[in-house]
């Protein structure tokens, strides 16, 4: 089944709006869909009455921005009540600190010469509760001060570079919790990407299942061929289902594009067999 459950429209960090991703996930053969921004869900009816027009199945989502262990850490929430009012809640809290950092990102950036990359970054962001590290590597590039968003991440937006702000997110519980206790699926998103030492991994997914967490993306956007075999094993050993997302942003910064990812492998069990009664099935 080509599922992809991970991606962004505008209303997060994407430039596609959630009709435009819809439509690009049916031209590429997605069966199963959802439209996961980064706290936020005000794209969610687009995205399911777009998919609905199309013929897609479709699944609520969500990325939701969490601290563990002092780093930050994605949960995909999937499959939930998008009207439920606790999650709504937990995602404008969640939201609401970003405005803040980017001043200071901002400031960390004139320091070294870089002026005006806030009122920058502001002119690519669609969702004003939204600014997000993106549109500061978007305005980077098309000032010319850097060739590409991973360069701009390399040298100025990671931990210890003049661009990053520390940044406390959502309580890894809280967030697990808002989407379980709204009917969805948690799963913990790209672990690839996290810099952790085994025994912080080892408890990230033992305090994820502790708090209900039942899911992990095994293949994504962000995982290498070796990672999606070794997170392929750690799935099986914490007995959490396996998600599959491609984590498309834009067709010129995406490594991968929507429904174009390999298969799970076949000894996981797909996430989306805990989720059938949620799917949103179209008739076509
Ligand atoms: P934020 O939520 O504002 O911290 O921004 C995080 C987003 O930045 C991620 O969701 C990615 O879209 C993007 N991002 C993070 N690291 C990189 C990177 N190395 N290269 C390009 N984009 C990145
Ligand atoms: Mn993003
Ligand atoms: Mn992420
Ligand atoms: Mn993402």
């Amino acid at each position: 089944m080509n599922a992809d459950l991970h991606c962004h429209s505008t209303v997060s960090d994407g430039t596609l709006e959630p009709q435009a991703l819809a439509q690009r996930a049916r031209a590429n053969g997605v069966e199963l869909w959802a439209l996961t921004d980064h706290d936020e869900i005000s794209g969610q009816q687009r995205a399911r009455d777009t998919a609905a027009s199309l013929g897609l199945d479709w699944l609520s989502g969500t990325e939701i921005s969490v601290t563990f262990a002092g780093h930050t850490v994605h949960i995909v929430g999937l499959g939930f009540d998008i009207d439920d009012a606790a999650l709504s809640a937990g995602l404008h809290a969640t939201r609401g600190g970003r405005r803040q950092r980017a001043d200071e990102m901002a400031r960390g950036l004139a320091a070294v010469g870089i002026a005006g990359a806030l009122e920058g970054a502001l002119g690519y962001v669609s969702n004003p509760s939204l600014i997000s590290r993106t549109h500061f590597a978007r305005h980077l590039v098309d000032s010319g001060v850097c060739r590409d968003t991973h360069e701009v991440f390399r040298r100025f937006l990671v931990d210890g570079k003049p661009g990053f702000v520390e940044h406390r997110w959502a309580p890894l519980g809280d967030a697990v919790r808002w989407i379980t206790a709204a009917g969805g699926v948690a799963v913990v998103a790209h672990p690839g990407r996290y810099k952790f030492t085994p025994t912080e991994e080892y408890a990230l997914f033992s305090e994820f299942k502790a708090h209900g967490g039942l899911g992990m993306e095994v293949v994504t956007g962000s995982h290498s061929s070796a990672d999606a075999l070794k997170y392929a094993d750690m799935a099986l050993e914490f007995d959490l289902l396996a998600s599959r997302g491609s984590d498309f942003h834009s067709h010129d910064e995406s490594r991968i594009d929507l429904g174009q990812l390999p298969d799970l492998p076949a000894r996981l069990t797909p996430v989306w067999e805990a989720l059938q009664p949620r799917i949103r099935r179209s008739p076509a």
